[in-house]
């Protein structure tokens, strides 16, 4: 059977600092693989500590750290992309609900960022909270030169959704997707298309709501699996064979069947 992935999470953080390689052990015995997430200078160096086989990276600035980006932030992050197991840039994107740097900062630093990513021909892991049209915006400007889009932890309209899929972005659900009141985004992920749904954690983040309250770890995404399948009214395996087959060609990986054994994952 093909196992399920996390496409996003931060191993990276302090919150596993104490037991970060339980974790990963953890994760990788109900996984095929996960990505992890760089967040800044900082984060980004951190995920290259973590690659290993079935363990990849992206590295990025978020928009949290926006102010921070500069010309020599970004020769940094196109030296540390060219690690092997760097998958893609990101997480980049803006945040105008929690306004930590200027909206303007954060709008330069995305799109400087999503130039980068063309320019090194990866795909982009985009965050966008409460700035669904100048988020779309600039994804409409630079998504075609793109190898690939990622909408992480999805938190927009359905509208926002449906513009994206139609730019050719996937679309990836979190913990929150599982929460009872979270009609809009129940909405949304029934209209996103089985081909283009994907699903995370934003570990240590989010957990879904068995686990809720808890800190959240990569094989949790199981829990939020087998919510979307019954949003979706489908066969939870069929689902998870269907995401892990998305989660390879979002990231440009080989697809997990083609693997003899996931200790042979490049
Ligand atoms: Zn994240």
């Amino acid at each position: 059977m093909i196992k399920a992935v996390d496409t996003h999470c931060h191993l990276q953080m302090m919150p596993f600092d104490g037991d970060r390689e339980q974790v990963i052990e953890r994760s990788l015995e109900s996984l095929a693989w996960m990505v992890v997430i760089g967040d800044g200078i900082v984060g980004s160096a951190d995920t290259l500590k973590l690659l290993r086989p079935r363990i990849y990276g992206t590295v990025g600035f978020h928009p949290y750290h926006a102010a921070e980006y500069d010309d020599d932030a970004e020769s940094r992050l196109e030296e540390f992309a060219g690690t092997p197991g760097i998958v893609a840039v990101g997480e980049t994107g803006l945040d105008y609900h929690n306004e930590f740097a200027p909206r303007t900062r954060q709008r330069a630093c995305f799109e400087r960022q999503l130039a980068l990513a063309a320019r090194l021909r990866l795909p982009a892991v985009i965050h966008s909270r409460d700035a669904d049209d100048d988020t779309f915006a600039i994804l409409r400007d630079h998504v075609p030169r793109l190898k690939g889009c990622i909408l992480h932890c999805f938190g927009g309209s359905v509208d926002f959704a449906e513009k994206c899929l139609e730019l050719g972005c996937f679309i990836s659900f979190a913990g929150n997707v599982t929460f009872p009141k979270a009609e809009l985004l129940h909405e949304a992920a029934r209209r996103v298309p089985p081909d283009r749904l994907l699903a995370e954690t934003d570990s240590p983040y989010l957990a879904p709501q068995p686990v809720r309250g808890k800190r959240c770890e990569p094989q949790y995404v199981l829990h939020t699996l087998q919510y979307l399948a019954s949003l979706k009214s489908v066969n939870a395996d069929t689902l998870i064979r269907q995401i892990t087959e998305n989660a390879c060609a979002a990231y440009n990986l080989p697809p997990v069947s083609l693997l003899s054994a996931p200790d042979e994952c490049p």
